[in-house]
């Protein structure tokens, strides 16, 4: 069947523009349009593969405006690619769809392409059919064989180091949670929601850290939570500096205990988190790419995540509340004060 909302038509009509099936340079072979896609990998390289899906109600509101989520899906899976160290391939789209609503696929396909554009990642193929609204995307990318980046590594006395700022995902959420309890439409440019709508992805940070971090993991569940599993799988602790942590300006208004809540606990910022050796420079790292990196803490013998002010003494991070926040936007989350004359970009 080819009627105008057939399957074919919808593919051809929002997901196999040329630029996104094929950007210049890239390794595809062969993409939208046949059984199945081709990529070339360059000798020596290892295929890096990963998946993540989204699901309406558990993972994103039901009016989470269009562009966003396309732009989200992509985004979040990007930025575990970026975490091995990996250069992107190719992705794939698996979207299930209850009915064709074509300014809502005009829309999620524009924010999943633009990204795709920006990062160059060709879009290759995907599955389309009906049923609840869900997103599935699988990332393809490459890295030179035995040069990937793990989880597993860190060692005690190495730097803990973290691109970007923290909790701009969580103030959005937060933000997006006091919208919803009062009715008003979502807005998907508001600077409030900057960072929960638009996150950005470090790959060419990931890229650099190839040889020089000893263990990555990308912060989407919250910071102490993925450092307690870098931690668990290199066997090790580690321990971060509060002041160190350098907080999105768009808490900068927020009390104490939010702002710890939403830089320690709040999921979705999508930065790097690594461990640096003692022999490697942070400065010279810090040349090479266009993302701030900050040392907040280091890793230790000693198993555990402890947080310490500025004196050095523990801070009872169970404050940070960090449940409240983990695992994605559907969660209930206290209300925190709206930014103020905040300007913050998607994209740095
Ligand atoms: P098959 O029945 O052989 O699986 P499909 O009709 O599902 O083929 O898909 C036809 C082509 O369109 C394939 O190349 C597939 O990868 C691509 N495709 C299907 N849905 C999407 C989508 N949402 N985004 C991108 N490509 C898609
Ligand atoms: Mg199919």
């Amino acid at each position: 069947m080819a009627g105008p909302d057939s399957e074919f038509d919808l593919i051809q009509r929002y997901f196999d523009a040329p630029a996104a099936a094929l950007a210049p340079g890239a390794g595809v072979r062969l993409g939208i349009g046949d059984d199945a896609a081709l990529l070339a990998l360059r000798d020596n390289h290892e295929l890096v593969v990963s998946v993540d899906t989204l699901v309406e109600g558990t993972h994103f509101f039901p009016d989470h405006p269009a562009a966003s989520l396309g732009h989200k899906a992509l985004a979040s899976n990007l930025s575990d690619l970026a975490a091995m160290g990996a250069e992107p391939l190719g992705a794939l789209l698996s979207l299930t769809l209850p009915r064709v609503d074509h300014d809502w696929l005009a829309a999620f396909s524009q924010g999943f392409l633009d990204l795709a554009g920006a990062a160059a990642v060709p879009l290759v193929g995907g599955d389309t059919t009906r049923g609840p609204l869900a997103v599935s995307v699988t990332v393809l990318g490459q890295v030179p064989a035995g040069q990937a980046l793990r989880r597993a590594g860190a060692r005690p006395g190495d730097r803990l180091v973290v691109s970007g700022a923290l909790g701009g995902a969580a103030f959005g959420l937060a933000h997006e949670t006091r919208r919803r309890a009062a009715g008003t439409a979502a807005v998907d440019k508001e600077p409030a929601c900057e960072r929960l709508f638009w996150p950005r992805v470090r790959l060419e940070l990931g890229r650099m850290l190839r040889k020089r971090a000893r263990a990555v993991i990308d912060i989407s569940d919250g910071l102490l939570a993925d450092l307690g599993h870098l931690c668990a799988a290199s066997g090790c602790g580690a321990r971060i500096d509060w002041p160190a942590v350098p907080l999105d300006p768009l808490l900068a208004q927020a009390p104490p205990a939010q702002a710890e809540a939403a830089a320690l606990g709040g999921g979705e910022d999508y930065e790097l988190l690594f461990a640096l050796p003692p022999g490697e420079s942070l400065d010279l790292l810090a040349f090479g790419v266009d993302a701030p990196l900050t040392v907040i803490g280091e890793c230790t013998e000693a198993a555990g995540v402890v947080v310490v002010d500025a004196a050095g003494q523990p801070l009872d991070v169970a404050r940070a509340g960090h449940d409240h926040f983990a695992g994605g936007e559907a969660h209930e989350v206290e209300p925190m004060p709206t930014g103020q004359g905040t300007d913050v970009k998607a994209k740095d």
